[in-house]
């Protein structure tokens, strides 16, 4: 059982055509692979422009036809909760994810670098991490009421420059508590991604949620899917094998994947 969700193409900021991704998850023996451009919002420079929307989606369906003996094809999207898809429809399944934060009329994006991450902490949370923790959470659980959000995507994203800025931490009481009470509210109707996208591109040791969050998903009977948030075909399954581990040692038993019937569950000794 192999399946990544999570994946961009050309047609936003990824680098390959997603005949080329869909190539080489055939190669690396994935079973299905779903396509999740950054779906159109203006003040994001990574998602698609409404032409290039309707081409992906053109394009998507398409490869999903010629592939359809060889590898099974989702069309779905990444929809930043700045920029709400009106209708689910064409799109098989939707990642709900934050990608920025406002203050005082000022919107930055929290997952460009660190450089722009500092300018958040520090010019629209006076540098308190758990200020910016508990906006970002907020926004993070009012997807619990978006009924066209299937996965919620890289959780804890607030985490992305941990490694790169000195001394950043989240592990305050008030961060955690956001962030256990966001999972209260999502892990009854919403999937979460462990996602392996940050290792690839070098920023990060681990994936997406940190294991002490997996931990408290587990006791929440959250329901788990694997994806490595892929922008470059030669990570398409960038860290899996340690990422399956990771989710074992927190207590999980299986994962999910998305067939013809939604969401199934399968034991986690299927997956490689
Ligand atoms: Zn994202
Ligand atoms: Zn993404």
């Amino acid at each position: 059982m192999k399946q990544n969700l999570h994946t961009h193409t050309v047609y936003c900021d990824g680098r390959d055509t997603p005949a080329e991704m869909a190539e080489e998850a055939i190669r690396l023996g994935f079973d299905s692979l779903g396509f999740s451009g950054h779906g159109r919002l203006s003040i994001d420079q990574a998602a698609m422009t409404p032409e290039a929307q309707e081409a992906y989606i053109k394009d998507v369906l398409k490869l999903q036809q010629r592939m359809q003996d060889r590898l099974k094809i989702y069309l779905g999207l990444e929809q930043d909760v700045r920029g709400r898809c009106p209708e689910k429809k064409p799109f098989a399944y939707i990642i709900g994810s934050v990608h920025f934060l406002e203050a005082d009329g000022v919107i930055l994006p929290l997952d460009h670098s660190p450089e722009i991450f500092l300018r958040i902490l520090n010019e629209l949370y006076h540098g308190d991490p758990a200020a910016l923790a508990k906006a970002y959470y907020a926004e993070v659980r009012q997807m619990a009421d978006w009924d066209e959000v299937d996965i919620i995507g890289h959780l804890d994203l607030i985490t992305k420059f941990k490694e790169r800025i000195p001394g950043l931490s989240f592990d305050d009481s008030v961060s955690i508590q956001a962030a256990l009470s966001c999972i209260d509210v999502l892990a009854p109707c919403k999937l979460f991604e462990v996602n392996t996208g940050a290792i690839a591109r070098g920023y990060r040791h681990d994936p997406y949620p940190s294991e002490k969050l997996l931990r408290y998903m587990h006791e929440r009977h959250a329901r788990l899917v694997l994806s490595s948030d892929c922008h470059d075909r030669r990570y398409l399954d960038c860290f899996f094998p340690e990422a399956l581990e990771m989710i074992q040692r927190c207590g999980f038993r299986s994962l999910y994947v998305l067939g013809d019937n939604g969401f199934e569950e399968h034991d986690i000794s299927e997956f490689d």
